[in-house]
């Protein structure tokens, strides 16, 4: 729009040279702002979450052998994961396990999931945990930033 071409390209050249430190710098901002991200991200969870999850349903309706491809390839990579995650389901239909409304590590409220802190040979041994927790827990994320993330100042 407003940049000519070698405007343009004078400032990818910037760009290119000081990527690493253009970078580092974003990822502080993001880290000290998180909160901020975090609240327009759920936000945008919160008015798009049935939509999305309607899409995906389609989705997986209009490819079903692509999906049974996906589950099937994911059970053989994980089968352990995968027993403890149906018994664990399932006696949580049944009523055998409760799962309560809010995290058991930080108390919020939302999406609890069951961590297998006790690896999956225990499967109905978890801790209940928001998702956020569930992440820091797996070691999913890098550890000081998800801990800054769910604790902040
Ligand atoms: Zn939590």
């Amino acid at each position: 729009m407003a940049y000519t071409e070698a405007e343009r390209l004078k400032r990818h050249e910037r760009y290119i040279r000081n990527r690493e430190k253009i970078k580092s710098q974003s990822r502080e901002y993001y880290l000290k702002n998180i909160e901020k991200y975090r609240e327009k991200h759920n936000e945008y969870y919160q008015r798009n979450v049935e939509a999305m999850r309607v899409n995906h349903m389609s989705w997986a309706r209009s490819n079903r052998k692509r999906m049974r491809k996906i589950s099937k390839k994911y059970y053989l990579k994980n089968p352990e994961k995968c027993h403890a995650r149906r018994a664990l389901a399932s006696a949580v239909k049944r009523g055998a396990v409760v799962r309560p409304k809010t995290c058991s590590r930080c108390g919020r409220i939302g999406k609890i999931q069951g961590h297998h802190h006790r690896g999956y040979s225990f499967p109905l041994d978890v801790l209940w945990v928001c998702v956020p927790c569930h992440v820091l827990l797996d070691g999913r994320a890098n550890f000081l930033a998800a801990e800054s993330a769910l604790h902040p100042r």
